[in-house]
């Protein structure tokens, strides 16, 4: 398997932005985005659930290659989980990725990894590519648990996954020091940890798998911060939050990864 791996960007919205807004912000995205970025990168949004059934309808009448994506669902298909959404609702919307395990999701909702790897396993199972966040809080990197905790999430994440599937995610590093912030990892240190990752993917699910797994860097990315994380040979894309809001900064980041 050839180790290249097309960038992928991604904008999570975050609980931000009703339909019509989250309409306006989407096609000012297409209109800055050239053509021809798609052929080097790929690129998704992830709005509020209440947003993609509008958004859907906008990609498809305009043709536009921005990809729909999800911030969170639950394992399973159907039943009395009053509040969640299942992955076939999301497939049938022509959601393509979903994130899960977001630390947010973690902290605040009580996500484990137990959790993050049901998930996994059901969007994989719906055709749809998990985007699985990984990240250490800044009292264990400074107690210099970061390896520990995120390889930890990954391999508990991953569990019982097939090798081909593995290869077919992504996998989102983000501190959570970072997220929101202001503060971004040292492009050195990113990188330290997402070839830590892959190594992780490797030694599980062989050398194909640590190969095509797409290793995305998120924590305040902005477009001055972009060039210097891309650059990294195990940075594969960008998982961005605060700044995917502003259609001119996050077409900026697009175009920088896109190289
Ligand atoms: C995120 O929400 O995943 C994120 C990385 O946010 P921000 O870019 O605002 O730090």
């Amino acid at each position: 398997m050839p180790d290249v791996r097309t960038p992928l960007i991604s904008g999570n919205w975050k609980m931000n932005l009703d339909h019509f807004e989250a309409l306006r912000n989407l096609q000012k995205l297409a209109w800055l985005l050239p053509k021809d970025i798609y052929q080097r990168s790929d690129v998704s949004i992830h709005p509020p659930f209440t947003d993609i059934r509008t958004l859907q309808t906008s990609i498809e009448a305009d043709r536009m290659d921005i990809l729909l994506g999800a911030q969170h669902c639950h394992h399973e298909v159907t039943g009395a989980f009053t509040g969640e959404v299942s992955p076939v609702f999301l497939q049938k919307l022509d959601v393509k990725l979903v994130i899960c395990g977001h630390s947010e999701r973690r902290d605040i909702f009580g996500e484990t990894d137990e959790m993050v790897n049901a998930k996994v396993k059901a969007i994989l199972k719906h055709n749809m590519t998990p985007i699985m966040c990984v990240g250490e809080s800044l009292a264990e990197r400074e107690a210099g648990e970061t390896e520990a905790k995120v390889l930890g999430q990954v391999v508990n994440g991953l569990q019982g996954v097939k090798k081909a599937e593995v290869g077919s995610m992504v996998i989102a590093y983000e501190p959570i020091w970072a997220i929101g912030t202001g503060k971004t990892a040292t492009a050195d240190d990113a990188q330290q940890v997402c070839a830590s990752i892959r190594a992780a993917v490797t030694a599980s699910f062989g050398a194909d798998a640590g190969a095509s797994v797409r290793i995305q860097y998120g924590g305040s990315v902005k477009p001055g911060t972009t060039e210097e994380l891309m650059a990294q040979p195990d940075i594969d894309g960008a998982l961005v939050g605060g700044a995917s809001l502003d259609p001119d900064d996050f077409s900026q980041i697009v175009k920088i990864a896109a190289g």
